[in-house]
């Protein structure tokens, strides 16, 4: 009896990390309804597998979304303040995230977003006119204020890419707690030479989807080496990035200008 019991809370124990949060994005707690990419918990479904991810089904605003015809305009540009942070890294069962050290941020029409953690997504999440990449990294901000900025880096297959192997060479294969990888890695060096952007506004990419993201999606891919992809790839084999959205009546703007 005593035994059993034993094995019940064991089981229960590893439901409530199999149900950890995506990606830190979101905030819920680690007792949030289980969900997939895939089957009858995947994403055609997840507005109605809780209430509280009722606008994953229901909102007007969600992301990711297929980046066609942006309409080109000379807007603020991203100041980035990225300074060097030790891997602490995570694999939650849906993706692989780097807690970020404090002290790092990004300006945004003068507003500080701070670097929370980075994840990443295998194929893309966004298309740029209906194509997806190997792989999209995002690097999650939030405001003094609670508002969330996400800064998308679209991934292609290319030349090895050294300042990414602090993070591709460290991916744990399985769910496990934050665990410092005794490398650091600096974001400013995983983003594209240019930094002109696509911008929108639109939700996390997974459940509770929340509105109100403001994302920032780099426009020049950067280049990752075919066994780096494959790392990234072979954790989530039935891939773990949600399908575009409508976009609907949402401005879709390019700062075309660095
Ligand atoms: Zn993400």
């Amino acid at each position: 009896m005593k035994l059993q019991k034993f094995r019940v809370v064991i089981l229960l124990a590893a439901t409530l990390v199999a149900c950890a949060p995506a990606n830190g994005e979101s905030s819920h707690a680690d007792t949030s309804p289980h969900w997939t990419y895939e089957g009858e918990e995947g994403p055609e479904h997840w507005g109605d597998l809780d209430p509280a991810y009722m606008v994953c089904g229901a909102g007007k605003n969600q992301s990711p979304i297929d980046v066609a015809s942006p309409a080109e305009q000379d807007l603020a540009n991203i100041v980035f303040h990225y300074q060097l942070s030790e891997v602490n890294i995570l694999n939650n069962g849906h993706t692989v995230q780097v807690n970020y050290d404090a002290g790092s941020y990004i300006e945004l029409d003068s507003i500080r977003y701070d670097v929370a953690q980075f994840h990443y997504h295998a194929p893309s999440e966004h298309a740029v006119d209906g194509k997806l990449f190997a792989a999209e990294l995002h690097i999650v901000h939030k405001s003094a204020d609670g508002n969330l900025a996400v800064v998308g880096i679209l991934l292609d297959e290319g030349a090895q890419n050294d300042a990414y192997l602090p993070f591709t060479e460290n991916l744990p294969a399985k769910e496990s707690e934050a665990t410092d990888a005794g490398v650091t890695i600096n974001a400013a060096d995983l983003l594209p030479a240019e930094q002109t952007s696509f911008r929108y506004s639109g939700s996390l990419t997974t459940p509770p989807c929340s509105e109100g993201v403001n994302w920032l999606l780099m426009t020049t891919p950067v280049e990752i080496s075919t066994e780096q992809i494959e790392a990234l790839t072979s954790l989530f084999e039935e891939g773990n990035n949600r399908p575009v959205q409508p976009l609907n009546d949402r401005p879709l703007t390019e700062d075309s200008t660095p």
